[in-house]
């Protein structure tokens, strides 16, 4: 037995000699290239495409030598990134979390245990660990169920997360545990958390392929191990029977188009791509389809890294038909609100395709909703740094309880179209209020939208809405009065607020607000006088292309931005002092092509000059943590060819004394567009003064008329912010009318 456990030892030691895989870039000689790589079994998951023709890409050695010898030409950019990850990991400083030994993920043992941690903290809202099946080792592959009564299968929506498909992405397993400690742990605190455990049936299987994964914890125990494949031994091949090229692809053995070509998928034994000998030839595929056909899931996400993007069907680039691509598109966007991942399929998002994977099997075969999210960046890769683990998993809180949330029924407004945006203070403005359910399931029963006043000031001609029935993913449209009491002032908000729900739904509250009165002009630049209203550190100037007069003002005014702009910018030389006004806000028009989810153009903010805040708008996007993105924060990028205007809202900034505002413009090494144009910049913003009080007194007597008179009748010119309070009769005149209405007011109010 002795001589047994030594040789065991020295199988392993043999074993821990692997294949060092390398970040290389490759020199593209054509686009038929990436066509050619895919051919050759190359794993295309992960490249990053850039502007100078070039692909970055993580390769093994046997991948190396296969473009040596078709003669490929690449430069290697980091030559062990096993060892790369380990020596540049920072420890993480947040412990609000409790992370693994793996650089900060939990080896597979730390998994299970955490499965079992987490259901002895909570057995009112966790399962016991449940076996689905095993791995081609023979390991168990677990599932367990997040809701109240874990134990009882009720009448609730599910809903299924999975992770660890491949065997060197842990982030997709790390961000289901951060998710299920974050509902128990805010169960009482937050009512989203509330509502999905109360009223969910939430699944996860976090590590499909434990082989896989315990295998790289063998071969590199402290992380950064490279396994991506099962570890099934492939006797018709056994040149690859041993280190990483062992083994399948779990994501090409689905059987849903399993094999339909040679480019999403390889039938070489070697690739990192390969299909496997049949559709579901291998025990964790079948396990994990098996486990999907017995329940009913609504959707289903099967996460893996790295990439920063969310991909839907179909594998092969196609478009799924509607109305299933909007669905795609508009529940993708709303997971994507905060973490700024790019929606679509992989043709579109990667420029990969593949076939025989997850995704398409779940959707095309049995007919469920279903994602890749890509957790983390390029620069995190497989093994992210420590302390970015729980920033990646943060990021994909909101993802995951707005994908459990539409499991269900679940009521947003989804559209609003107010007839006045800028209403005086008699008006009444009506309001088109689209509301959609935008989750899986028909409602149940009616859907009741209450509608309450947000203040004393507002009021609204109905007090609840009651649709019939709404069917997953219809609308319903509802034409709403709001009515302003006549106490109402210039600058102040009026609204409703909505509640939106049918018997088993979530409450969801929204708020329509409106500032009433007129706005006042602070500060304008048309662009037509050159930069005399700005400065700038680099290039920034105007130039003949307009969407008014002659000029607009842009970063580059001669051909493209520079690629590596640290950072460039342009800045409002007038320190602007919003005391006394109330709700400002900046209008723009704006054009922009800026290389989408890497470079960015920011509009900013500071109260002291130094520090900058990025301010976000109706046609900002958000940042994608790639290139020089931040992610979550607001930018402009992609491609916006025509005018349009953009609106900043500045609320925050009411009656603050200093502002100082800028664009910026930074760009990451690779691609240089056009960049960013804007014209006719607005400052706007409300003052609460009283119609008819001309002397600013606060009170309308005698001396206002006195004084009116003198305006109008001895032509003495106003001052701006006079001009709405003299408007007495609201026409945008001041003559003898308003010398009138004034003499009607007095007399009604008996104040003289
Ligand atoms: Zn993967």
């Amino acid at each position: 037995m002795r001589l047994g456990i030594i040789f065991f030892f020295i199988f392993n030691s043999l074993f821990a000699e692997q294949e060092i895989f390398q970040h290389v870039k490759i020199n593209l000689d054509g686009n038929n290239q990436i066509k050619q790589l895919y051919e050759l079994g190359i794993a295309l998951d992960h490249y990053k495409k850039n502007k100078d023709n070039t692909i970055d890409i993580i390769l093994s050695e046997s991948e190396k030598n296969i473009l040596i010898y078709h003669d490929i030409n690449f430069e290697v950019i980091q030559d062990d990134l096993t060892s790369y990850y380990l020596n540049r990991s920072q420890p993480s400083i947040d412990r609000n979390f409790l992370l693994g030994s793996m650089l900060g993920n939990y080896t597979l043992q730390e998994a299970i245990n955490q499965m079992d941690t987490l259901f002895m903290l909570y057995p009112n809202f966790v399962s016991e660990k449940d076996s689905i099946g095993s791995s081609f080792e023979g390991r168990t592959i677990w599932a367990f169920k997040l809701s109240d009564n874990p134990s009882i299968d009720e009448d609730e929506p599910e809903v299924l997360f999975t992770g660890l498909t491949h065997a060197r992405e842990p982030l997709s397993m790390m961000n289901l545990f951060y998710f299920a400690n974050w509902l128990c742990e805010n169960y009482n605190s937050d009512v989203n958390a509330n509502y999905l455990l109360d009223n969910r049936e939430m699944w996860f299987v976090p590590i499909i392929n434990p082989d896989g994964y315990a295998y790289n914890e063998s071969i590199s125990p402290a992380g950064g191990g490279m396994h991506r494949k099962n570890r099934r031994t492939n006797p018709s091949n056994s040149s690859c029977n041993e280190g990483t090229q062992q083994g399948v692809d779990l994501n090409r053995n689905y059987g849903y188009g399993w094999g339909a070509n040679n480019s999403g998928s390889s039938g070489n034994p070697c690739s990192a791509v390969y299909r496997g000998s049949s559709a579901f030839s291998e025990p964790e595929t079948e396990v994990i389809s098996n486990f999907i056909l017995s329940r009913e899931f609504n959707n289903v996400l099967h996460y893996h890294s790295y990439s920063n993007v969310l991909i839907h069907s179909w594998g092969d680039g196609t478009l799924p038909d509607e109305p299933d691509l909007t669905t795609f598109r508009e529940i993708g966007k709303e997971m994507t609100r905060y973490n700024g991942y790019i929606v679509g399929t992989g043709t579109e998002t990667i420029g990969y395709g593949v076939n025989g994977d997850a995704v398409d099997w779940t959707y095309g075969t049995a007919g469920i909703i279903s994602y890749t999210p890509e957790v983390g960046s390029f620069s995190d890769n497989f093994w992210p740094s420590e302390n970015r683990v729980i920033p990646i998993c943060q990021d994909q809180v909101y993802s995951n309880s707005v994908f459990a949330m539409i499991s269900g029924s679940d009521y947003i407004i989804y559209d609003k179209i107010v007839n006045n945006r800028y209403p005086a203070i008699d008006d009444t403005i009506s309001i088109s209020l689209v509301v959609q359910n935008r989750g899986l399931k028909n409602s149940n029963g009616s859907v009741i939208i209450d509608i309450t006043p947000l203040n004393s000031l507002s009021y609204s001609n109905i007090d609840n809405i009651v649709i019939e029935t709404l069917a997953s993913r219809s609308t319903d449209t509802t034409e709403i009065l709001l009515h302003i009491s006549s106490d109402i002032q210039n600058g102040f908000m009026g609204g409703l607020i909505f509640s939106l729900y049918d018997s088993s739904s979530f409450n969801r509250v929204d708020t329509i607000s409106i500032i009433f009165g007129d706005p006042q002009e602070i500060f304008f630049d048309g662009a037509e006088n050159g930069m005399i209203e700005w400065s700038d550190n680099d290039s920034w100037g105007t130039v003949f292309d307009a969407n008014e007069g002659l000029s607009s003002i842009t970063d580059s005014p001669v051909g493209n931005y520079v690629g590596d702009w640290g950072s460039s910018e342009t800045q409002l030389n007038t320190i602007i002092n919003f005391s006394g006004i109330y709700y400002p806000f900046i209008t723009f028009d704006a054009k922009w092509n800026i290389e989408q989810s890497y470079d960015f153009v920011q509009f900013q903010v500071s109260n002291d000059g130094i520090n900058w805040i990025p301010l976000s708008g109706d046609y900002t996007s958000v940042g994608s943590g790639s290139g020089v993105q931040i992610t979550g924060e607001p930018i402009y990028d992609g491609l916006q060819e025509t005018w349009i205007n953009e609106t900043i809202d500045l609320s925050t900034y009411s009656n603050a004394t200093q502002a100082w505002f800028r664009f910026v413009l930074k760009s990451d090494g690779a691609v240089e567009e056009d960049g960013f144009y804007f014209d006719n910049f607005y400052i706007h913003g409300y003052s609460r003064f009283m119609k008819g009080d001309i002397n600013q007194d606060n009170s309308i007597n005698i001396y206002d008329l006195v004084m009116l008179v003198d305006f109008v009748l001895l032509e003495n010119s106003l001052p701006d912010y006079i001009l709405p309070i003299a408007d007495i009769n609201f026409d945008n005149n001041i003559n003898s009318d308003d010398i009138i209405a004034l003499i009607i007011m007095l007399m009604s109010s008996n104040s003289y």
